[in-house]
């Protein structure tokens, strides 16, 4: 049984005539490390509320562990899937430790006190996330990377089962990327855990993601594995612009995986 069934889900926002996701079916199986690609207004961010439940498909169904969606608990839904948005405002500043910390509500109640299980819950998830240093610092004056990782760390406290995260990566450097693309995949190796993610890092994507869905206009383009998801033809239909896409062979333990190169056009293109 696949953890997540969609079938033929559309969502249209209030008052928009286009539709923000059409005929969207997907299983997501448990264990997997699922990428959604798409450009800018391909519908990732919906698809991805669809699966949390927090918005309502329009047509269609969604299950999620054999069930429909919209007959699980907010508290259910909460102990079981973390999710990291694309970003957030925070209401009042607050120091890293204790935004981590709120990734235990779920477990303790707002109200509810601290345990020793939830601070080994919250050090062991700061540790993975790279920001055992940062507890007693303000977010307020966090760079922008310092504060995506706090984020990922309070998912972590959560200890759930699923994680869903929403370009995690957009903030980044090199280094930070390549840590939560090998984290999001250390934590699926056992194969119970499973993460979906949205992402515009095609090529990481493509070397740790055991499934592609790539996204185009609401509509899923092409999906499977990397080498039938990241082909030249594809990229170029949904992205627009010419590329080629190589396989090397020196890219560590994933070597193989299509990595994309964009094209330049040079001096002599006029126009797209
Ligand atoms: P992505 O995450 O791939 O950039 P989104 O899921 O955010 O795409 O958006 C898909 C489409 O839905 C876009 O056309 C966007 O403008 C539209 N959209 C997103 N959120 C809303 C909203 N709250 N109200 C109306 N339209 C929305
Ligand atoms: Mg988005």
């Amino acid at each position: 049984m696949s953890l997540f069934e969609l079938r033929d889900v559309s969502h249209f926002y209030r008052g928009v005539t286009r539709a923000a996701l059409a005929g969207v079916t997907l299983d997501v199986e448990r264990g997997s490390l699922l990428a959604l690609l798409g450009p800018n207004g391909s519908g990732k961010s919906t698809l991805l509320r669809v699966m949390l439940g927090e918005l309502e498909a329009s047509s269609g169904s969604v299950m999620y562990a054999g069930r429909p969606s919209n007959e699980r608990s907010r508290r259910e839904v909460a102990s079981e899937i973390a999710f990291v948005p694309q970003a957030e405002s925070m209401a009042f500043p607050m120091t890293v430790r204790k935004l981590v910390e709120m990734g235990r509500y779920p477990h303790t109640g707002i109200l509810g006190r601290m345990g020793s299980a939830d601070r080994e819950a919250v050090d062991l998830a700061m540790e993975r996330a790279g920001v055992a240093d940062l507890g007693g610092r303000s977010m307020g004056n966090l760079s922008g990377g310092e504060r995506q990782r706090v984020r990922i760390a309070r998912a972590l406290a959560q200890q759930p089962k699923i994680l869903v995260l929403d370009e995690p990566t957009a903030a980044l450097d090199l280094h930070f990327a390549m840590e939560t693309f090998e984290l999001m995949s250390e934590l699926t190796e056992e194969g119970s855990f499973t993460v979906v993610v949205a992402t515009h890092n095609l090529n990481l994507a493509a070397r740790y993601a055991t499934q592609l869905i790539l996204l185009c206009s609401g509509r899923i383009e092409a999906s499977g594995l990397p080498s039938e998801v990241i082909t030249a033809e594809n990229i170029q239909r949904v992205y627009r612009w010419p590329v080629v896409v190589t396989s090397p062979a020196d890219l560590g333990p994933r070597k193989g995986a299509p990595q994309v190169t964009p094209l330049s056009l040079g001096p002599d293109h006029k126009g797209r």
